[in-house]
């Protein structure tokens, strides 16, 4: 959801008494089983939507992929969407062949991804990777659906036009990344009171505690393994170099609408809390739970209610200790250029985005070796000048600029 500013945003969180059995009595009614739309329905975010939307039987409008028509066409099969939209041309002939003996309708293009994302449904969920994603949030949110938001990188590029978007139409956006979605949950109940700052956890990746020194010899293999989620490749490697958490604090920025200096990074090594608020009073509410997606995916679908989920249920116990640390900046250079370019504004944190899919790109190819994405995404934003006009079009350049300047780099380098 978007506000104007926090207050305001708290006040519509949820209501006086939260999640109290007074308070459950008064809560809007969900249709019983909304119906779907999910942009990227093959990644990780979509497959474990999928999975939500088996358990609780929701109907799915539609759905998206980009190259993975293997998959996809076993998803429409199960879930006889009435459309399915593919990015990748290849994989749209292919898929338009497979399903030729249905009545699913196949389409191709961006134009069409935005097209499925206007589609009238209960909640658009967009789970593409990448600021691909930007138009069709936009595209969702200018159709009036509410949208269940996982594609950070849309309100890293974007924040300021999707919030537009939002408030003029009058949609909810509802985070789905954990942290947001912990965030989101903790700011439930608490209307009218100021929050004081954001603890916004962090796993620390599979090179926590590594030097920079170190960080020269890793391979692709190890950055791949993250020790707690299992998610795409790219924000797998986000997570390596805590571009992730940098992306997250200018998420949690463009969400809530708070500086960058009320955000406070802590490395939990353990995932279970997801973040949360500290209030003026001093008094701390955060969400706990297993490190699990579909958790913040389901209570995206079902805010303000909550239903019964198939996840893990979280034993303190068997966690035993939580553990809370410093992230090294000086080490892991993306979460500070990430805090820079959002204190730049304006398209800086599109180039910073824009630097560091196409590093990820390269490193994700083998082109360059771990430690380049930082120097890359560092050099980058150095080089290329932003502008403070924040539109689709100085979005659009800004993006291309540092996408060309990084592969060169890249090139150039190895
Ligand atoms: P995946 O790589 O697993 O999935 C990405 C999805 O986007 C796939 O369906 C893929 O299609 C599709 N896609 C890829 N490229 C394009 C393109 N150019 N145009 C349109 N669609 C495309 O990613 P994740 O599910 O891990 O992440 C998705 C988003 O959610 C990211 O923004 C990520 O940061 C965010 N997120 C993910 C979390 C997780 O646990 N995975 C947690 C929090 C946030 P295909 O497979 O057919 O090629
Ligand atoms: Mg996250």
């Amino acid at each position: 959801m978007f506000f104007g500013d926090i207050s305001k945003k708290v006040d519509n969180l949820g209501g006086e008494k939260g999640f109290s059995s007074e308070r459950k009595a008064s809560l809007p009614d969900l249709p019983e089983l909304p119906d779907l739309v999910i942009l990227g329905s093959t990644g990780s975010i979509g497959t474990q939507t999928l999975d939500v939307a088996r358990t609780h039987g929701y109907r799915i409008r539609a759905m998206s992929a980009h190259s993975n028509y293997k998959l996809a066409e076993q998803q429409a099969r199960e879930f006889l969407p009435e459309t399915v939209c593919m990015t990748e041309e290849s994989a749209y002939r292919e898929l338009k062949t497979r399903l030729a003996d249905t009545d699913i309708f196949v389409t191709y293009g961006k134009d069409a991804l935005c097209e499925t994302a206007a589609l009238s449904c209960g909640m658009v969920i967009n789970s593409v990777v990448g600021m691909v994603g930007l138009e069709p949030t936009l595209a969702a949110l200018g159709a009036k659906n509410r949208v269940g938001l996982a594609n950070k990188e849309t309100l890293v590029t974007g924040g300021e036009l999707v919030k537009a978007a939002a408030a003029e139409n009058g949609v909810d956006i509802v985070p789905i990344d954990s942290e947001h979605s912990a965030v989101f949950q903790s700011l439930m109940g608490n209307e009218g009171n100021r929050i004081e700052r954001i603890i916004l956890t962090a796993s620390g990746g599979p090179f926590f505690g590594y030097t920079k020194e170190q960080l020269k010899t890793v391979t692709l293999e190890q950055a791949l393994h993250h020790p707690n989620w299992s998610m795409g490749r790219k924000i797998t490697t986000d997570s390596a170099t805590l571009m992730n958490k940098g992306l997250e604090l200018i998420e949690a920025v463009r969400l809530f609408d708070v500086t960058p200096d009320q955000i406070e990074v802590v490395v939990h090594r353990q995932s279970i809390l997801h973040s949360a608020v500290e209030y003026e009073d001093g008094a701390v509410i955060g969400q706990l739970g297993v490190p699990d997606m579909k958790i913040p995916i389901q209570f995206a679908i079902t805010y303000p209610k909550r239903l019964p989920s198939c996840s893990r249920k979280l034993s303190l116990f068997d966690v035993g200790t939580l553990t809370f640390e410093h992230a090294d900046e000086e080490t892991f250079v993306c979460l500070a250029e990430a805090r820079r370019a959002i204190s730049k504004g304006g398209t800086a944190p599109t180039i910073l985005n824009g630097a560091n899919e196409a590093a990820v790109a390269a490193f994700l190819d083998g082109r360059i070796p771990f430690y380049r994405i930082g120097e890359l995404v560092c050099g980058c934003c150095a080089a290329i000048p932003h502008t403070s006009e924040v539109t689709l079009k100085t979005i659009a350049e800004a993006d291309s600029a540092a996408r060309e300047y990084t592969n060169c780099e890249a090139e150039r380098q190895i």
